[in-house]
């Protein structure tokens, strides 16, 4: 037995310890930083697992760091465990059906992305303990993904200057090496101040902040027309300044997205945003003032870690789905449209594909139409050569943050996904442990990277973690 097959039966000997996790993960649905249930599953496995445990990482009260091993290069799995708001589901029906309570649910499969992150560490752990090679092992339990930034914070704080290669999964519709596309993106949040006033006696006395929030909006659907067409704009009425109309809204807050395919294009963005905020204000004769919210970089890609993880997944297959699992795929894609389904498709630029569940790997050069999004591991793949796999565990079709992954979050796809992937992980994890050369390689593509854009955190140095209360027990 070589040293990869090894690695991946110390998985299977494991795997129901972390689906069993998943599962619980899933039953406890937490919005970013106030994932404390979720990080003490995490933190009690890796105590049971042997690793050493460092709590609070980068000041964050849910989030934590286990590492095992000596010497030798460190390889580091990064998970996630939080949840979305509005996407509570019960679990194998496909029909919408929320569960009472909060409303959250895991409606971007994190509480597969974390087990599966945990369970590649500890069966690296294992071999190195069996074989008694030097390396180092961590899992890095990474909270507020969903808008939160953390891992922008945690690489911040210098958690990942001594880490050699990071690797990471997502849950997916198809199996395949991602393909480190993604979105630099900030929040930021306009405040504007204006002047209350009775709005039939004393209108020319009141200065409204919903007009100056109104005429921002309208600026930038303007400014649509002259961006890069790769570059996204988004806003949210946090605080409308009042529901009675009689009355000259004083205060109002509306908060942005925006994101670019890099931090130069983001910078530039924002600069112009500020401009029209600024016009509005001078328009309506009020106050703004702007603040960061929170902030992450695009993804970098790297090849020769993109290559190696191929290589792991090609040796690997698709995922073994079984019969059960194809129908319940079945079912829920009876509820997307056949757009929603072509779509997928087009995606990963694949031709349809005969079965519900994708059951092979997408070949590294498959070029699709990727939409992009954006991920706080783009700062990580900044600071350390990351790579991130996609793992089939839901029906093709499903849409990103729907009831449809919340519902498909526990069943035989999502644990056997999750295995695969944690297999996916620790071979390449294996494949850099075990060649240096390998190693040297990504870190020649990082600095020549960086060599051509160098790195600065997006976020403001005064920014801290919006960390949210420990619950009452
Ligand atoms: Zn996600």
């Amino acid at each position: 037995m070589d040293a990869t097959a090894r690695v991946w039966t110390l998985v299977d000997e494991k795997r129901s310890l972390f689906e069993a996790l998943s599962d619980r993960v899933w039953e406890t649905p937490e919005l970013a930083y106030g994932e404390y249930r979720s990080c003490l599953e995490h933190r009690k496995m890796l105590d049971a697992q042997g690793f050493r445990i460092t709590e609070e990482a980068a000041g964050i009260p849910t989030a934590l760091v286990g590492e095992a091993g000596a010497g030798g290069p460190v390889i580091a799995f990064l998970g996630e465990y939080d949840a979305l708001p509005g996407l509570s589901q019960a679990a194998g029906v496909a029909e919408p059906r929320p569960l009472p309570g909060d409303g959250y649910g895991h409606g971007c499969g994190h509480n597969m992305l974390g087990s599966a992150a945990l369970l590649a560490a500890t069966a690296m752990k294992d071999y190195l303990e069996s074989q008694g090679v030097p390396g180092r092992v961590r899992y890095y339990g990474c909270p507020a993904e969903e808008g939160g930034a953390a891992k922008t914070f945690m690489v911040r704080a210098g958690l990942f200057d001594d880490v050699d290669i990071a690797i990471s999964w997502h849950p997916a519709s198809f199996t395949r090496v991602d393909e480190a596309l993604s979105l630099a993106n900030t929040r930021l949040d306009f405040h504007f101040e204006g002047r209350a006033a009775h709005a039939a006696a004393a209108p020319h006395l009141g200065r409204s902040a919903l007009d100056a929030v109104e005429l921002m909006n309208v600026g930038v659907n303007y400014m649509r027309e002259h961006m890069p067409s790769s570059a996204r704009i988004h806003y949210a009425m946090l605080d409308a300044g009042g529901i009675a109309p009689n009355v000259v809204q004083a205060s109002a807050k509306v908060r942005y997205a925006i994101r670019a395919r890099d931090l130069a294009g983001m910078r530039a963005l924002i600069e112009r945003v500020e401009k029209i905020a600024q016009g509005a204000a001078l328009m309506t004769e009020t106050r703004v003032a702007s603040k960061v919210v929170s902030a992450v970089s695009n993804l970098l890609g790297n090849t020769p870690l993109e290559r190696a993880m191929q290589h792991c997944l090609e040796r690997l297959g698709g995922v073994p789905f079984d019969e059960e699992d194809y129908d319940f795929a079945a079912q829920i894609q009876a509820t997307l449209t056949a757009t929603d389904i072509d779509n997928d498709h087009a995606r990963v630029g694949l031709a349809p594909w005969p079965r519900a569940l994708h059951d092979g790997v997408v070949a590294l050069d498959a070029r699709g139409e990727p939409m992009i999004g954006s991920t706080d591991l783009g700062d990580v793949s900044w600071a350390v050569p990351t790579v991130q796999a996609r793992i089939a565990t839901h029906a093709i079709g499903t849409p990103g943050h729907s009831w449809q992954i919340t519902a498909q979050g526990q069943a035989g796809a999502a644990h056997k996904g999750l295995v695969h992937a944690a297999k996916a992980m620790v071979a390449t994890g294996l494949a850099a442990l075990l060649d240096p050369s390998l190693i040297e390689a990504a870190k020649e593509d990082h600095a020549a990277r960086l060599a051509r854009t160098p790195y600065a955190s997006p976020l403001p140095a005064e920014l801290k973690p919006p960390i949210q209360p420990r619950p009452a027990e």
